[in-house]
């Protein structure tokens, strides 16, 4: 079985989906949250880890997730990733 493959928001570039982030627009609280368990429904993007916040930076998560986000919300939930050291 191939691994299922997804492309990079932030990079374009393709990864193995475990090595992504899946970013998930949780109608019930309004906001934007980490799908960690890729359970959620609806629109998602996926992103490396390291992409994650310049992605935020440039505000194509908004786009992707098709609605107006926050990006000081969104910044804060992808600092809970806790990358490793600067990127
Ligand atoms: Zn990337």
């Amino acid at each position: 079985m191939t691994p299922p493959v997804r492309t990079c928001l932030g990079c374009r570039g393709k990864a193995v989906r475990s090595d992504l982030v899946r970013l998930a627009w949780d109608a019930r609280a309004g906001v934007v949250v980490i799908d960690h368990r890729l359970v959620l429904g609806g629109r998602g993007c996926y992103l490396h880890p390291a992409c994650a916040a310049p992605a935020a930076r440039r505000g194509v998560i908004g786009r992707a997730l098709r609605r107006p986000v926050d990006s000081e919300q969104v910044a804060a939930v992808l600092a809970g990733l806790a990358t490793t050291g600067p990127a």
